[in-house]
């Protein structure tokens, strides 16, 4: 194989050389050409729509379209969602057990034998507060079933105001997300977020909505249910003369996930109109955990009371609720999943050969810090990477070769400097 320059010259086999065979432009308009045995030519934009082409193939081939043998048992799949997700062990198990049935269906509908039963899509709703793990779980689920996904944030609809515009920008990630393979796309997972946000007005407990949340609803509501969409393919507003992609919405697994804050109000109110002696509201200072038990009532009554539509509701008959995280489990988010941030950073110190050590008390008090911030697991991030700012920018530098160095509850809680010198504690024993 050989290159060509840009003008070309004289082909073997009376081939044009200069022209790529695939495309037939010339190589002033397409740049260097490579030149292949028996007087072939390809530039480089046909050689990457090829390896589109066969990444695509290939994906196809394996597992994009799990078939009713590839798809993971309910239990396999948890065991998937542990190795990211600490906790929200009733969510994992709903979840588990509802992509199971969503992707069993897809298959009984391949094989449209018996077709007088039909399995209703199960798409599901996720209710618990910030950074408890929603979007993760939506996220890890779709590796586990290596389908594309894409998240799409509910209150972005409203603020845009026309309906049926933006929510097929949603479906433009998806199918972006599976390099513009359709069927992929088809059988991909959508992650919904702040989908309490587009509550009816009238029963919401936010009154500062705008009236077009009902409008929104609707249009979601048809993309759940299952609708063949005309996505324009830059996104962006439709027009008349615009070439739509058409997307088939009908087997895509939609995840929708709000924090509903005040549904818990709503609940114990019912609650306490059956239950003589339970929490009533002149207790308004629940425990998180307290809140958490109080979702985990929830029963779709609740949700029309906080002012979704019933259909809505109805297209969404998997309702879970997770749990606030309270320290302990910020702790085990800290150190256990795959991706753990103390496991990134002891990584990062072991490639400079060093190595990095938490206690158990710096490990709390990261924990109660991030707590205090409101937004759930998000904080942890922030903290610790506030924390650890200055070592890492001396690292490389100050290091000492095989040098121990152990981060305290001192340092996060501001008493002592989290500088390298200061988390210096020992030379590691050489085996
Ligand atoms: P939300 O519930 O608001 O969708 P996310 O799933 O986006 O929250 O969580 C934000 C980040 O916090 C995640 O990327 C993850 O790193 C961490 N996190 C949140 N909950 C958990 C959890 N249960 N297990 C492990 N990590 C979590």
């Amino acid at each position: 194989m050989s290159k060509i320059g840009n003008q070309g010259g004289p082909g073997r086999n009376g081939k044009k050389a200069g022209f790529c065979s695939f495309c037939n432009r010339s190589g002033e308009e397409v740049g260097p050409i490579v030149e292949g045995p028996n007087g072939v030519f390809i530039c480089s934009n046909c050689v990457e729509l090829c390896h589109n082409i066969i990444r695509q193939e290939q994906r196809r081939t394996t597992s994009s379209k799990p078939m009713l043998g590839a798809i993971p048992t309910p239990r396999q799949t948890r065991e998937f969602l542990d190795q990211y997700v600490i906790g929200q062990e009733h969510a994992k198990k709903v979840l588990s057990v509802a992509v199971h049935n969503h992707y069993k269906r897809l298959s009984h509908d391949d094989q449209k034998n018996n077709s007088d039963v039909e399995i209703e899509k199960s798409n599901v709703l996720l209710i618990g507060p910030t950074g408890c793990g929603k979007t993760l779980l939506a996220r890890t689920l779709a590796r586990v079933l290596n389908v594309p996904f894409a998240i799409g944030d509910a209150t972005t609809l409203t603020e845009a105001g026309y309906v049926g515009e933006d929510v097929e920008n949603i479906l433009l990630k998806l199918l972006q997300a599976a390099d513009y393979d359709l069927e992929a796309a088809e059988r991909g997972i959508i992650y919904i977020d702040e989908i309490d946000k587009i509550g009816r007005t009238t029963q919401n407990v936010s009154i500062t909505r705008d009236v077009s949340g009902e409008g929104v609803q609707q249009s979601l509501l048809k993309m759940l249910e299952g609708t063949v969409a005309n996505i324009p393919p830059q996104g962006g507003r439709k027009h008349p003369e615009q070439q739509y992609i058409q997307l088939d919405t009908s087997q895509i697994l939609f995840i929708c996930g709000g924090t509903f804050v005040g549904l818990e109000n709503i609940i114990r109110k019912r609650l306490g109109r059956q239950q003589i002696g339970f929490v009533s509201e002149d207790h308004p200072d629940l425990t998180p955990q307290e809140h958490g038990n109080t979702l985990a009532q929830v029963q779709p009554d609740d949700l029309v009371h906080f002012g979704m539509i019933p259909e809505m509701i109805g297209r969404l008959p998997c309702i879970c609720a997770l749990e606030p995280l309270d320290e302990e489990a910020m702790i085990r988010i800290l150190t256990e999943p795959k991706n753990a941030l103390v496991r990134q950073y002891k990584r990062l110190f072991e490639l400079e050969d060093t190595e990095l050590e938490f206690t158990d008390e710096s490990l709390k008090a990261v924990a109660a810090e991030a707590l205090k911030r409101d937004v759930g697991a998000r904080a942890l991030r922030a903290v610790v990477e506030h924390l650890m700012l200055e070592l890492m920018y001396e690292l490389p530098e100050k290091k000492e070769e095989g040098g121990v160095y152990e981060i305290t509850a001192a340092m996060v809680n501001g008493e002592t400097e989290p500088t390298l010198f200061a988390a210096h504690k020992a030379k590691k024993e050489s085996a």
